[in-house]
């Protein structure tokens, strides 16, 4: 079973069991579809692990890094600069929220939120009127900020981070603002509830926080948790009035995944902190950043030998060709109408999944925003009780998918659907009818053979 002498085991794949592990390789890609070595062709519909945005190859985004590597492919960002990385700075303080308006930039997800943990501690521990006992971090439950030590001492999911805790920091947690499973015995509205669970942490700890970190609006890894509208604007007010700085980690659901360029500007709220990734290069090559106000940014301002700069650094942050695929990538998001198609697009595919899964006993919760959606399935609607994990429903449901033609990957029971944003109505179609099949048969199945589970919904 394990014989190095194949390739596809020297491989080492990640969050993936390698003694049971359908491979699946890749030949090519075009647009939202993959080929396999054995010419099958797939529908890229979880965008290669929610980064890709205009699909694969695409004309401009390939002619704009082959145009780079023309000139230089890699410079460091310690001591110099490329103007390319440069001018994507500069665009991206232009397109994000506020006066979002220093970036500085790493390799993946969890980099960048390494970096805003780090920034913001050093910024209180330097700032004018410093407060060096703000030294903790108020995240969410089932919080998923990335697979690094800080990132997953943030994080909340248990399947995930558990296993790690004696090697990492404790947060302050909060709830889980998950809007399918509110506590049944609440006498005000989920926002008020999930507002006043975080007010009273805020309260009791604000002392010794740095910042709050949540990923806004859907918290996807944790399974496309929704959270009640109005709790992001609500949680900035917080964040002002006990004087804890906002993280907000938009590596999902940044670069117009929820319909808009980020999903801060639903809420019209700025956080202190920004973290993207993942769509930055359009889910080409490996660029995140961490892009910071200029309050945050002046306190690391001094003389050279104050020693107050960021103490912090990555061998590829800012990596040219990386920049010059972001630039192209956000040319194509910015042109007219681009996100008012993409808004639309997310739409028509909710609606489609809703009618088609309507009634189905066992779909539970159809949730997420726009081109991010999560379809919950439950061994019982009305209680809301979940399948023994032990079965991997989900997981059955996956792999049907993939017989039939479409790539999708659950996180346990929540079948994710996160097509490149480029996708077709006609595609959307294909994929909400191959994916709603799955589960109709894939459920059936399993209650068959499990009388065990009463399919009493
Ligand atoms: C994927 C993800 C990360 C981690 O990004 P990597 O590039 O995988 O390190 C962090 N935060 C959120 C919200 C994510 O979805």
């Amino acid at each position: 079973m394990t014989n190095p002498a194949e390739p596809q085991v020297a491989h080492w794949h990640g969050f993936t069991q390698m003694a049971d592990h359908d491979s699946l390789v890749i030949k090519d890609g075009e647009g939202c579809w993959l080929t396999t070595t054995d010419g099958q062709k797939l529908f890229d519909g979880v965008s290669s692990l929610w980064c890709n945005v205009h699909g694969h190859r695409h004309a401009k985004l390939d002619s704009a890094i082959q145009a780079q590597l023309q000139r230089v492919a890699h410079v460091t960002t310690l001591g110099m600069s490329c103007q390319t990385t440069d001018d994507l700075a500069k665009r991206l303080t232009e397109l994000t929220p506020g006066d979002l308006g220093h970036v500085f930039f790493s390799s993946d997800g969890s980099s960048a939120v390494e970096a805003a943990l780090k920034m913001s501690f050093q910024y209180w521990q330097q700032r004018e009127d410093p407060r060096p006992q703000k030294t903790r971090f108020l995240a969410l439950g089932s919080a998923y900020h990335g697979d690094t030590t800080g990132a997953v001492s943030l994080g909340g999911i248990k399947y995930f981070h558990q296993l790690f805790a004696p090697i990492l920091f404790s947060p302050v947690r909060g709830p889980i603002p998950c809007s399918y499973r509110v506590p049944s015995d609440i006498s005000v509205t989920p926002l008020e509830y999930y507002t006043n669970e975080i007010k009273m942490l805020l309260e009791k700890h604000h002392e010794e926080l740095a910042a709050v970190v949540m990923e806004p609006l859907v918290q996807g890894a944790a399974g496309m948790i929704t959270h009640p509208t109005g709790l992001l604007q609500n949680v900035r007010e917080l964040c002002d009035h006990y004087n804890v700085l906002l993280i907000c980690d938009e590596v999902a659901t940044g670069f117009g995944r929820t319909g808009k360029m980020f999903a801060c500007e639903h809420e019209s709220v700025t956080p202190d902190i920004l973290c993207i990734g993942k769509g930055l290069t359009g889910g080409y090559l490996p660029m995140a950043a961490t892009v910071a106000r200029p309050h945050i940014f002046n306190a690391f301002l001094a003389r050279a030998s104050d020693s107050r700069q960021f103490f912090h650094g990555h061998t590829f942050g800012g990596n040219p060709l990386a920049a010059a695929a972001a630039m192209a990538s956000l040319d194509l998001l910015t042109e007219s109408s681009y996100l008012d198609r993409v808004a639309e697009k997310g739409e028509y595919l909710r609606n489609r999944v809703i009618s088609d899964l309507s009634g189905e006993p066992h779909v539970g919760d159809i949730r997420g925003r726009c081109m991010m959606l999560g379809i919950e399935l439950v061994a019982d609607r009305a209680t809301r009780r979940p399948f023994p994990s032990e079965l991997q429903l989900g997981r059955s449901v996956c792999r049907r998918t993939v017989r039939d033609g479409v790539w999708i990957r659950p996180l346990g029971d929540v079948i994710i659907l996160m097509p490149p944003l480029i996708a077709t109505e006609a595609e959307l179609d294909m994929l909400a009818a191959v994916v709603t099949e799955s589960i109709k048969a894939e459920t059936t199945n399993l209650i068959k053979q499990n009388d065990s589970i009463s399919s009493d919904a």
